[in-house]
C-alpha cells in the first residue's frame, strides 16, 4: 500500500521516516532489481555495498518529501572482467547524477517555463535550494527548446535587441538579440548573445536553406547590424523598418530638441518648473491621445518655453511621420518624400534635419511597410514577456539560464513531450 501511495514503479518501500516535523518526510525506497547482469560481461552481478541518494521529491500530503534511493552498488564477480563495480540507474526515478526525482524534475519545468513562477518560489515549494531547480530546468527544458519541431515554417522574422542584464559593479550592460516569428500568433524562435550582425547570422545561416528561402519579411530596428544580417542571409526577404522603432526614433529626437532648448533658454537642465520640462511627456505622447486639456496644457507650455519654435517643429515633424502609418497604401511613398523633404529644409531645427538624413537612409525599408503590414508589435509583446521574465529573475548573470527561460516562456515548446523527452 505504501509503495502505491508513493507511486513510482519497480520500488520497495523500506520506511517512512518523520522524526523531524519541521524538515521533509523522508521516503526511504529500494529498486525490485535484484537480479542484474554484469554490463561487460553478462556475469549475474552480487551486490557490493549500497548508497544513499537523497532526491528532492514533490510534496505529499502537503509536506515537502525527499525519497532516498538505497542505490546498490554491484560488482562483478568474474575477476578477469573489466568492470569492477557499478552503480544502478533507474531513469523512472531520477535521472543520473541529478538531485531531484523525475517527476519532480518535470514538474518544477513546468512551473518555472510554462507558468513563468519564480525558480526561489518553486525552491521554497519544494523545500530544496534555487540551483537545484534551475539545473533541474536546464536539463528538462532543454530537451523542450531543442525539439526541432519547435520552429515551423515562418514568412516573416524580427530581429530585436533587448538589455537582459546590468552586470558588476559598473552595471555594464549586456544585450542580445532576440529572433522572433512575427506570423501571428508570434513566437520567440531564438535569443543570441550581443546585438551585433554575427550572433543573428550566424543563427540564421544554420536554419535549413528551405526554410530560410520560404521568409519573405524580415523586419528590424533602425540598425545597421541587423540590415547586414538580413543582406547576407536572407537576400531575397524584403526587409521592413518596424513602425515602433521608427516612431520612437521621432521622440529621440524631440527629447534631444527640447533639452537644447532648454538649455540655451534657461541654462540649465530641465528642473520640474520649466515649461519645457512639464511638457516632456505631452510631447512624446501621440497627439491622439491627448485631450483638449492635454493640447491646452502643451500649448501653453511651448509658448513659454520655445520662443524660436523649434520644439513645435520637431513635436509638429513627429507627428506627420506618425501620420506616415495611416496612409491609404497608394499615397505613402509621395507622402513620405515630401516629408523628407520639407525636413531637410535649412530653416528646420538640428534635430528634424537629422532625423530627415535617417528617413532617407531607411527610406526602402520605411515604404516596404504598407506591402508588408509586418512590424515588431509582436516582438514587443514578446519583449513584454521577457521583461516579466527578467523582473522576477531579479536579473540574470548567466545567459544560458535566460535563454532557457524566455524560450520556455515565450518560444512555444510543445508542452505535450513534457511527460516523455528525455533530460539533456
Ligand atoms: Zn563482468
Amino acid at each position: 500500500m505504501c509503495a502505491l501511495l508513493v507511486g513510482l514503479p519497480a520500488v520497495n518501500v523500506l520506511a517512512v521516516d518523520d522524526d523531524d516535523p519541521a524538515g521533509p518526510l523522508r521516503v526511504h525506497v529500494e529498486t525490485t532489481a535484484t537480479t542484474v547482469a554484469c554490463r561487460s560481461c553478462g556475469t549475474k552481478a552480487r551486490v557490493k555495498d549500497r548508497r544513499q541518494v537523497a532526491l528532492v521529491d514533490l510534496p505529499a500530503f502537503g509536506r515537502r518529501a525527499v525519497l532516498v534511493w538505497h542505490k546498490r552498488r554491484w560488482c562483478c564477480p568474474d575477476v578477469d572482467c573489466e568492470t569492477k563495480s557499478f552503480t544502478e540507474v533507474d531513469a523512472r526515478i531520477a535521472a543520473s547524477r541529478a538531485k531531484v526525482t523525475d517527476r519532480a524534475g518535470r514538474h518544477v519545468t513546468a512551473r518555472v517555463g510554462r507558468d513563468g513562477r519564480t525558480v526561489t518560489d518553486v525552491a521554497v515549494e519544494l523545500g530544496c535550494d534555487w540551483h537545484t531547480v534551475m539545473d533541474a530546468v536546464r536539463s528538462y527544458g532543454t530537451a523542450l527548446i531543442e525539439d526541432p519541431a519547435r520552429i515551423g515554417p515562418v514568412a516573416a522574422v524580427g530581429l530585436d535587441e533587448t538589455l537582459f542584464a546590468r552586470t558588476g559593479s559598473k552595471k555594464t550592460r549586456c544585450w542580445c538579440t532576440s529572433i522572433v516569428a512575427l506570423d501571428r500568433p508570434a513566437q520567440l524562435l531564438d535569443v543570441v548573445e550581443g546585438r551585433t550582425a554575427k550572433a543573428p547570422t550566424t543563427w540564421l545561416e544554420a536554419r535549413p536553406e528551405s526554410w530560410r528561402a520560404a521568409i519573405r519579411w524580415g523586419a528590424l530596428d533602425l540598425s545597421g547590424p541587423y540590415r547586414k544580417t538580413f543582406n547576407d542571409t536572407l537576400p531575397d526577404a524584403t526587409q521592413v523598418a518596424d513602425p515602433f522603432h521608427v516612431c520612437k526614433l521621432a521622440n529621440s529626437r524631440l527629447d534631444e530638441c527640447r533639452r537644447r532648448v532648454q538649455n540655451y533658454t534657461l541654462g540649465h537642465r530641465g528642473r520640474k518648473d520649466d515649461p519645457l520640462y512639464r511638457s516632456r511627456r505631452l510631447l512624446t505622447k501621440g497627439h491622439e491621445r491627448l485631450d483638449e486639456k492635454g493640447t491646452e496644457k502643451l500649448l501653453g507650455f511651448l509658448e513659454a518655453g520655445d520662443p524660436h519654435g523649434e520644439v513645435r517643429m520637431t513635436w509638429h515633424a513627429k507627428e506627420t511621420l506618425r501620420g506616415f502609418y495611416t496612409q491609404p497604401a497608394e499615397n505613402a511613398e509621395a507622402f513620405l518624400d515630401e516629408l523628407v523633404a520639407d525636413m531637410g529644409d535649412e530653416s528646420m531645427p538640428i534635430e528634424v534635419r537629422s532625423l530627415a538624413r535617417t528617413l532617407t537612409t531607411w527610406r526602402a525599408q520605411i515604404l516596404a511597410w504598407h506591402d508588408a503590414k509586418v512590424s515588431n508589435g509582436p516582438t514587443e509583446s514578446i519583449n513584454n514577456l521577457i521583461k516579466r521574465i527578467k523582473r522576477i529573475g531579479f536579473g540574470f548573470r548567466r545567459f544560458a539560464n535566460y535563454r532557457i527561460r524566455v524560450l520556455l516562456y515565450a518560444g512555444k515548446p510543445n508542452w505535450d513531450l513534457l511527460d516523455t523527452v528525455t533530460p539533456r
